[in-house]
């Protein structure tokens, strides 16, 4: 495949192959929004190459910045080197990344001679720094080039490995001899004189002291870059490879950035498994390379003192790692391909590529990094002057809300109190009065937060029922005064939680096999008996060390205690982290079975950063939970949930504003660009984020590209009336009446007559859908569908997903070739379900999608109620729209009913009719919010003889053809 170079707006854009109009348009306008700095709503349905035109339209506009910046840096420098140029003629305009800031006006009234001291002095200072980047470049350039055309170099880095391997084992061996012996012999005096010192050569300090000597060769200046994000690690890991099937594959220096949980090479951390034990390990292991460090630096020159070997990582290693982020920046590479070099190269991936961010021109990373602030700041991000590009931008505000809105539940409340007041009993007199004071502060808050929930810290959480049930919202003064806490700087506490890093040194194991989790040690009550023996530390027998009632014995658990860390009084138990949908398999099976599809990479196992910024150890979460009340007092609530016992309620932080967190973004960044295929309705972009993060409306420009494929290649119908005239309108106070229920039955079996292949139904609730496949078992109607079509349910659980969807494909192949009365399958789904979003429905998988009512949320939720109120009260109304509120609500239904109508229509050869069965759907304003390529032919009927008909036309006229 031929790259060409196509030419859209005066700009050329290398693209693989002839791109449709539609792809031109697309990245002409994104590199408009790029070069003047805005900030781009993007719209483009699934099957119209969207992220090939992402990145030949941002590495083009990239490329052009560079050359132009390059050439502007060279004439500044030549105007500077003119011997003619005396300062006095016209000084050349500094390239735009070095300019000065608007803030820094020269004070009224300054003499001239101060001004043009100044003013020279500034102009060294830029020629210094240009002069200084374009060294540090050339340095970079050489080195990369050395690498690709010099393979000696690789050959001299393996022999280094292996040298150091072997030193490694040696040591290893005299350490163990040195272990194996039986302690030291006596010695007689002055005889010590003669034993020689601890050795460590010139070479073996630098490599002991890691990075830290030669931190500054991995350290470059942030060169401009994209930094392209979205969802899921599969999602990145598709974009990798269509950027290194693109013409900007071969030259393109890209990183891609991952959670040490997918990234870690070193087997023992690794296998820990969950994300906060292998983060512990990981952090553990370099505070011990600095501790081992600084304690060599400390001792003094002749005195000799044996130090106790501590781990380290192996792979934490500065040569190796600097060779890593060569080799990472020289070729693109996604994480599975980083992780193989790791392990080839012995360096850590998760700091190598760390380490690349600088030099990189695109990075590629979860949007949950991107988007809280620690977690940047953690990967080394900086957005100043840089590009966003956030793709399957549609759950941007659900995305941002989510992040930053943290629950901590009563048992997660007690456990932390219990550990830290374990912590303060044991080391209360070797604390300094202030860490006593601040640990005090929390056990006081963590009472209060007990105690408002209507608790006690005293009694496991497991066994407080409390009296009052019910959900209260509050604002977080209100509930800081409730609490009784509004005395105390909750400010200071937090900045004191995180200097003295108090929550990981109270599950912190202290001796013995590291991070062996406590939380599991200790979570007996829930575990089989013989929980214990696989890690337990002193070999006792399954169930040894139990008390009378199961429970674990005093000096057992005093000892534990003290190997693994603290643990909670009465042994609540956390609850286990929410399974991840792992959809990768069936979507790679659905795609193999597409003819001209390539497949899809297998996605890594965890699907979705979230986990991996969730906290596993109590103390952690309530920090979070801290954090987020000190950061969005106005734009937050706090909902008090009051379950049947302590341990099932919980205090909720609710972000109102997702905005607060997005501002910093936008203001930083030279230009934002969100991305997804059904961006629909885009007002909610515009009011609730943009708007209130400070964008200014003549900032945000609107992209929306039509699809693909021929417009007579999608039938959507909005059917206002059933085949007995019965008005179609699925409220809360109608649809459950048993003619309404009977008429949507009429319509599938109409339906399921004409439409071949697969039929998928999406209903607005898993109870609504239960309550019609029940009525429709009993009238028989279930038995008449079954006749055309084999009827499959969307599963409850995630782990079956993968089942019932390789049955319905099979089924549905199965009934095209065998030619009997049953010619395919009809599945039964719910909006916002597990198979609403990220699942193909291409081809005969989907010929008809079918809409029953409108997905509203449930407006008797308080946390809807409480962002409607909020929405009203801050954003303005315009003159004839509904209030905001209001408007929110409309918008959350529709995002979701394009979401589940998109499953179908999947590339440019593809087909499918939409059949959208309410009436409401044919208001003006409902239907501006479909996308514009279905709102474009969209044929609203009023009744279903006509809306039939031409469904039997389209679908006859279509399989006659294809
Ligand atoms: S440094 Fe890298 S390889 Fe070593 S434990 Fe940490 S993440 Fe794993």
């Amino acid at each position: 495949m031929a790259d060409k170079t196509e030419e859209a707006g005066g700009v050329h854009f290398p693209f693989p192959f002839t791109p449709y109009a539609i792809q031109k348009d697309f990245m002409a306008a994104l590199y408009q929004v790029l070069e003047a700095g805005k900030i781009g709503i993007f719209e483009s349905p699934t099957g119209t190459g969207k992220s090939l035109s992402l990145i030949c339209g941002a590495l083009s506009w990239l490329r052009d910045f560079e050359q132009k910046k390059q050439e502007e840096e060279e004439r500044l420098l030549e105007a500077r080197a003119d011997p003619l140029n005396d300062g006095k003629g016209q000084a050349p305009c500094p390239p735009p990344s070095c300019q000065q800031s608007p803030g820094s006006p020269r004070a009224a009234g300054e003499p001239d001679w101060v001004t043009q001291f100044v003013q020279k002095k500034e102009e060294r200072e830029l020629v210094d720094r240009l002069k200084e980047g374009q060294v540090r470049r050339k340095k970079r350039e050489e080195r990369l080039r050395q690498i690709r055309h010099n393979a000696s170099l690789k050959f001299a880095a393996k022999r280094m490995r292996q040298e150091d391997e072997e030193t490694e084992r040696l040591l290893r061996l005299s350490r163990e001899m040195l272990a194996a012996g039986t302690g030291p012999e006596q010695l007689a005096w002055g005889e010590d004189e003669l034993v020689l010192a601890e050795y460590e050569s010139d070479e073996e300090k630098g490599s002991a002291s890691g990075l830290d000597a030669d931190e500054d060769d991995l350290e470059e200046e942030h060169v401009t870059k994209i930094y392209y994000c979205s969802r899921t690690h599969s999602q990145l890991a598709q974009f990798v490879h269509e950027v290194q099937k693109s013409p900007f594959g071969k030259d393109t220096r890209l990183v891609s950035l991952g959670s040490r949980q997918n990234l870690c090479v070193n087997e023992d951390v690794r296998k820990l498994g969950s994300v906060q034990l292998i983060n512990d390990r990981c952090v553990e292991l370099q505070r011990s390379k600095h501790e081992k460090k600084s304690v060599v630096e400390e001792e003094k020159p002749g005195r000799r003192r044996r130090l106790e070997p501590r781990a380290t990582c192996p792979f934490y290693n500065h040569k190796q790692l600097q060779l890593l982020r060569d080799e990472v920046l020289l070729e693109v590479k996604d994480i599975e391909q980083l992780v193989a070099l790791g392990k080839e190269a012995r360096a850590c991936p998760y700091y190598g590529s760390r380490f690349a961010i600088p030099a990189a021109q695109l990075v590629v990373l979860p949007y949950q990094i991107l988007l809280h602030a620690a977690a940047r700041q953690a990967a080394g991000i900086r957005l100043q002057g840089q590009v966003v590009v956030i793709d399957e931008a549609h759950n941007l505000i659900d995305t941002i809300t989510g992040i930053h809105s943290v629950e901590v539940s009563g048992s997660q409340l007690c456990q932390a109190h219990s550990q830290l007041l374990q912590y303060m009993e044991r080391y209360g007199k070797r604390l300094k009065a202030k860490n006593l004071m601040y640990i005090k502060q929390i056990l006081y808050v963590l009472e209060k937060f007990v105690t408002v929930l209507g608790g006690n810290v005293k009694q496991s959480p497991n066994t407080q029922s409390l009296s009052q049930a019910g959900t209260e919202l509050k604002t977080v003064s209100d509930f800081l005064f409730e609490s009784q806490i509004d005395n105390i700087n909750l400010f200071k506490v937090k900045r004191y939680c995180e200097k003295s890093m108090v929550s990981r040194k109270v599950r912190v194991p202290l001796r013995g096999p590291p991070l062996l989790s406590s939380v599991r040690l200790f979570s007996w009550p829930a575990e089989p008996p013989n929980a214990l023996s696989p890690c337990s530390p002193c070999g006792s027998s399954p169930g040894a060390g139990r008390g009378p009632s199961g429970s674990l014995s005093q000096p057992l658990l005093s000892s534990l205690s003290q190997l693994f860390g603290f643990t909670e009084r009465y042994g609540a138990v956390l609850a286990p982290s929410r399974e991840q949908p792992k959809l990768s398999g069936f979507q790679h099976f659905l795609q193999s079975l597409q003819p001209g599809v390539t497949a899809a990479p297998a996605a890594p196992a965890e699907e979705g950063e979230d986990r991996a910024l969730r906290p596993a150890s109590p103390l952690m979460h309530i920090e979070g939970f801290l954090a987020a009340l000190t950061t969005a007092n106005q734009d937050g609530r706090v909902i008090l949930s009051r379950q049947g016992s302590l341990s099932q309620s919980s205090l909720k932080f609710l972000l109102l504003n997702p905005a607060v967190h997005f501002a910093q973004v936008v203001k930083e960044c030279r230009a934002v660009v969100l991305a997804g295929g059904t961006m629909q309705p885009v007002s909610d972009f515009r009011e609730q984020l943009l708007a209130c993060a400070g964008v200014e409306a003549e900032r945000v420009v609107e992209f929306s590209c039509g699809h693909v494929i021929p417009a007579d290649n999608i039938l959507p119908l909005v059917i206002c009336s059933g085949p007995s005239n019965q008005q179609l309108e699925f409220t809360y106070q109608k649809r459950e009446l048993p003619q309404m229920m009977d008429e949507t039955g009429r319509i599938l079996c109409n339906l399921c007559n004409v439409v071949p292949g697969g039929v998928v139904c999406f209903f607005p609730s898993y109870a609504y859908q239960r309550q019609v496949h029940a009525h429709w078992d009993k009238s028989g109607l279930l038995a008449r569908l079954a006749v055309r079509k084999k009827i499959f349910q969307e599963p409850q659980r995630v782990n079956q997903v993968e089942q019932v969807l390789l049955e319905y494909s099979r089924c549905i192949q199965h009934c095209g070739q065998a030619g009997g009365m049953v010619t395919g399958a009809l599945m039964f789904s719910v909006v916002g379900g597990k198979l609403s979003e990220g699942i193909n429905f291409s081809d005969n998988l989907g010929r008809c999608v079918v809409m029953v009512g409108m997905p509203f949320p449930s407006i008797r939720s308080a946390e809807l109620q409480e962002k409607m109120a909020y929405l009203d009260q801050t954003l303005p109304r315009a003159p004839g729209q509904v209030p905001p509120g209001k408007a929110l609500v409309e918008n959350l239904c529709m995002k979701a009913v394009n979401q589940s109508i998109g499953r179908a229509i999947r590339h440019q050869k593809d087909f499918a009719s939409i059949v959208l069965l309410d009436q409401r759907y044919a208001r003006p304003p409902i239907l501006a919010k479909l996308p514009a390529w279905i709102r474009d032919r969209v044929q609203v009927k009023a009744t279903f003889g006509p809306a039939f008909a031409a469904l039997r036309k389209f679908h006859r006229e279509k399989s006659g053809s294809s």
